[in-house]
């Protein structure tokens, strides 16, 4: 990973202070003077403070990357990948060689991979979770990619300049913030003029209801949204929060939010993949995948949204 290279972009995630390289295992901030570590090439920049959310989705998620770190399971590539890898290519015009994405939640990195394959040229992977990050970097290095660059990162505070990324791809990470307004207007902020953010979020339908009832999922309705997550905090006790803190979305909330900000929506629908569908028993599992093409079963959608020039 070239740090040098991705440098100019960065910035405190604390105070938006220019980051200079110390040592070649330490940045330090050259406004509040406050030092941050490079563990194995990946600078950690997360800010001070965690929310509840975020340490959350650290426990849940960080056990399974350390797992797969510890196996070297390297294994990278599967069917979300190749939808999203599809999303990404339909919904936006790109240049390889010039423009910078960012992905947001990266995990191992799987789509930044896919992508460095297919010749792109500025890949960044941000994921709160160190592991995952060293995880991401090794598996470029085990395919012998170039051109990424990892960092540990928290969206509420990103320790990315304004105006520097062209496409940020954020698979199944937006629903993962409680303050989803304030992380999609960091989103915003981070973005190029006529970037774009291209993302997949649970939808709020029967499959989500049924489903989120047992996986900890949130609906974001009135009522119904309270009753779950007094169900899944208070009585389970965050038990069956398999995925950490999640909400499940309706395209009119959403679209509004998005809009309030300033992006201009371009386009959303199905999250088109074949579903693994954890809780359907395998027989019934066709006549599901069949099922859920349906609007009102829809487990997950994507939307592609474009930062407008007006300031809100
Ligand atoms: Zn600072």
């Amino acid at each position: 990973m070239n740090i040098k290279k991705y440098l100019p972009l960065l910035c405190c995630p604390d105070c938006l202070g220019q980051l200079s390289l110390s040592s070649p295992n330490a940045l330090s901030c050259l406004k509040c003077r406050r030092p941050f570590s490079i563990i194995k090439g990946i600078p950690v920049l997360l800010p001070k403070r965690l929310e509840q959310e975020q340490l959350l989705a650290l426990d849940v998620w960080g056990k399974e990357y350390r797992e797969l770190l510890e196996k070297k399971d390297f294994e990278c590539w599967d069917k979300y990948c190749s939808a999203d890898v599809a999303l990404i290519k339909e919904t936006s015009v790109f240049n390889k060689e010039k423009d910078i994405f960012l992905e947001l939640g990266c995990g191992k990195a799987r789509n930044c991979a896919a992508l460095l394959k297919k010749g792109y040229k500025n890949v960044i992977g941000a994921d709160i979770c160190l592991d995952a990050c060293i995880l991401a970097s090794e598996i470029c290095e085990h395919y012998r990619l170039t051109d990424y660059f990892f960092l540990v990162a928290d969206i509420y505070k990103p320790p990315l300049k304004r105006n520097t990324i062209d496409l940020i791809f954020a698979g199944g990470s937006i629903e993962h913030f409680r303050d989803t307004l304030g992380g999609l207007r960091k989103t915003y902020d981070i973005l190029r003029t006529d970037g774009k953010l291209v993302a997949t979020v649970p939808y709020v339908s029967v499959s989500t209801l049924l489903q989120g009832f047992l996986t900890g999922n949130v609906p974001r309705l009135p009522i119904l949204g309270s009753f779950y997550e007094f169900f899944h905090t208070k009585i389970m006790k965050n038990k069956n929060l398999m995925y950490g803190f999640e909400y499940s979305f309706t395209w009119r909330e959403l679209r509004t939010s998005l809009k309030k900000i300033g992006f201009i929506v371009h386009c959303y629908g199905l999250y088109d993949v074949e579903y693994d569908l954890k809780f359907i028993p395998c027989l019934l599992k066709r006549i599901f995948l069949k099922i859920i093409r349906f609007k009102l079963f829809w487990p997950m959608i994507y939307f592609c949204a474009a930062k407008s020039e007006r300031k809100k």
